[in-house]
């Protein structure tokens, strides 16, 4: 095997953080190849938001490693952590719960404002590939509308395009579907699934239990900031070894 298929994309190591004097996480590992979709399930609270925040340097965490193939190592124990958790920033692109696009600007304006100011992508070129991601989401019709013109789902849709405009190695999802109302949650699932078979490498936070078993290479089950169990889906939903595990997915499915 070539390096780049032995070696994770991402490995994080031993992340620790309290908020005041509650530890919400309490030493996580979590290695995410290349191609590979890692799905974080687990009750609310148990930190699962915490890591995907500190997976792009959106959170600091007070001790752990967090490094990207390539990339240097961002100890967060070290006194430089805060300044290089910003190298995060550019490998990973995260689409939140609730889309924060910006109001007042169209759908293809928030698709070709990271790239362009961000990262200096020359402007016609930013526009032809939100033009192409855009209509890869079915939304191509969508440029020049405002996102309080479009459905919920619509509106999650082009959080994912903005997501991906930006290149990253990474995408992080943070309950990209559990603000929407029931009958838009399939029509941005789709899309994730999508993404997935078409190699993306994926980091998703669900409560999308059904996607989560579909889709995901590896589940990992948060509980008090502590994996309390990792495996296969397969394994995971059919076979659960720890009684926390069990408990959360009886009350869940
Ligand atoms: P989950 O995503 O599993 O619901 P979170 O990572 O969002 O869990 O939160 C874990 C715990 O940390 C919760 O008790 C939450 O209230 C707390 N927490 C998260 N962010 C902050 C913050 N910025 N300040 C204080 N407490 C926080």
């Amino acid at each position: 095997m070539s390096p780049t298929e032995t070696t994770p994309l991402l490995s994080a190591r031993g992340l620790r953080k309290s908020f005041g004097d509650q530890e919400v996480l309490k030493g996580i590992d979590l290695e995410v190849r290349r191609g590979q979709v890692v799905a974080l399930i687990g009750p609310s609270g148990s930190g699962k938001t915490t890591v995907l925040r500190s997976l792009n340097g959106l959170e600091t965490p007070d001790a752990g490693t967090i490094a990207f193939d390539g990339g240097p190592e961002v100890d967060f124990a070290a006194p430089r952590a805060k300044a290089q958790r910003f190298a995060l920033r550019d490998r990973s692109a995260m689409v939140f719960q609730h889309n924060n696009l910006f109001p007042h600007r169209t759908v293809l304006e928030n698709v070709v404002e990271g790239p362009t100011r961000v990262q200096k992508v020359p402007r016609a070129e930013a526009i032809a590939e939100g033009e192409r991601l855009l209509a890869r989401v079915g939304l191509e019709e969508k440029r020049d509308a405002y996102p309080h013109e479009l459905s919920g789902g619509q509106q999650q849709r082009v959080g994912i395009v903005r997501a991906l405009a930006l290149r990253p190695d990474l995408l992080l999802f943070d309950e990209p579907t559990s603000a929407l109302d029931p009958e838009l949650v399939g029509e941005v699932l789709v899309v994730m699934k999508e993404l997935a078979d078409e190699g993306w490498t994926m980091v998703v936070v669900t409560h999308e239990l059904q996607f989560a078993r579909e889709v995901a290479d590896e589940v990992l089950f948060l509980d008090g900031g502590v994996v309390a169990e990792r495996g296969a889906p397969a394994q995971i939903f059919r076979d659960p070894q720890g009684e926390r595990t069990r408990r959360f997915l009886d009350r869940i499915l």
